[in-house]
């Protein structure tokens, strides 16, 4: 049973995550769209997330066999891709029992799904590496790849994939390179071509192709340095309390270490959160956080479970007072710029002590 009693908690706000994966959709009509809900939904609950899109999507993709397995036991059966194909050639006897389709990103794989005596034609995203340099074939082993699966009668639809490195950048000439290079080794095969993440999707329309694979968008942000016009609506709010407030006189110190002493008298609170909960250990002094709906600052070290702030701008604060770590008045973006990270590991680094509440 979850425990109601700590205030911490994340809020799931699934309209929002419907309105995202329309709105990449919408940017990249007539493309179809697999939902990228790997990693438990970057933090934001799988199971919860196939439930609410499961009327709408195309697809899902997920990392791994277990992750598909746990939405197909929860009654979805959309169409889920396995982003990085299957690590053992058994789990092919699992991906056709299940209905899954792989990514095919190396001769291994290849070899696996010849060899393989599925029930019913697999379905091969074949991957390419354009310029990532992590996985995917090498483009000049494409066209021989693609026919060697196109042969084999055991292997349905084949689509051609790929993945960006720097198209976050939209300055950058390296995702035009990328580009270029995948449709090098494409030679003219007219397959099926999956490039965009979200930041294709934004930043990059010619690459939006026939399947589009939008992840850190369908929560509500976007991985472009500058907010873009499509209106994304933060899909998690991570909520907490103040469950303590004291007054400290200038030169008394905040904290593990005394990294943080007061310069000025200075009214400190405590909320119920730390990094045992996945709050980044290295959020600096200043990072922002809501209390009451209003900005202030994080003072000190971030303990296990708990995280002091600035309250001295606002008086009125009390212990019950609700906490905003991120979500509508704090952006993830502006928290994981504060610890040296990326909105991505916060999410994926909420902990199971953190109860998600979907609505
Ligand atoms: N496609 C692949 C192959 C991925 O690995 C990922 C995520 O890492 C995505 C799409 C989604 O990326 P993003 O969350 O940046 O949209």
């Amino acid at each position: 049973m979850k425990s109601l009693a700590r205030p911490l908690r994340a809020r799931i706000h699934l309209d929002a995550v419907r309105h995202n994966y329309r709105q990449a959709k919408h940017l990249a009509s007539p493309a179809r769209a697999l939902a990228v809900i790997k990693a438990n939904g970057y933090g934001h609950g799988a199971v919860a997330l196939a439930q609410a899109l499961t009327d709408e999507a195309d697809g899902f993709a997920v990392a791994c066999v277990d992750e598909a397995l746990e939405l197909r036991e929860s009654g979805i059966h959309n169409p889920i891709l396995l982003l990085e194909g299957v690590f053992h050639p058994d789990e092919i006897a699992v991906v056709d029992q299940a209905g899954l389709w792989m990514a095919v990103h190396c001769r291994e794989q290849l070899e696996w799904v010849l060899a393989s005596r599925p029930s019913r034609p697999l379905i091969c995203w074949l991957k390419m590496d354009s310029g990532m340099h992590r996985v995917g074939l090498a483009p000049d082993d494409f066209a021989a790849s693609h026919a060697r699966l196109a042969a084999c009668p055991h292997v349905g639809k084949i689509v051609a994939m790929s993945h960006f490195a720097r198209a976050d950048e939209p300055e950058h000439p390296y995702t035009a390179h990328q580009i270029a290079v995948f449709e090098q080794g494409l030679a003219g095969l007219a397959l099926p071509r999956s490039l965009a993440n979200s930041a294709g999707i934004l930043a990059w329309p010619q690459t939006h192709g026939d399947w589009i694979r939008p992840g850190i968008m369908l929560y509500g942000l976007s991985p472009l340095p500058d907010a873009h016009p499509v209106g994304l609506q933060p899909a998690m709010t991570l909520e907490s309390a103040l469950i303590s407030v004291r007054d400290l006189q200038p030169g008394e110190p905040v904290g593990y270490g005394g990294r943080f002493v007061c310069e000025r008298p200075t009214r400190v609170g405590v909320a119920a959160i730390g990094y045992a909960d996945g709050y980044p250990r290295h959020a600096c002094d200043g990072t922002p956080v809501a209390v009451n709906g209003q900005r202030t600052r994080l003072i000190g070290r971030v303990s296990m479970d708990m995280i002091t702030l600035d309250l001295t701008e606002l008086p009125d604060a009390r212990p019950g007072d609700p906490v905003e770590l991120w979500g509508t008045t704090i952006s993830a973006h502006e928290v994981a710029e504060s610890s040296d990270t990326i909105a991505y590991q916060l999410f994926t680094g909420i902990s199971r002590r953190v109860p998600l509440f979907h609505h």
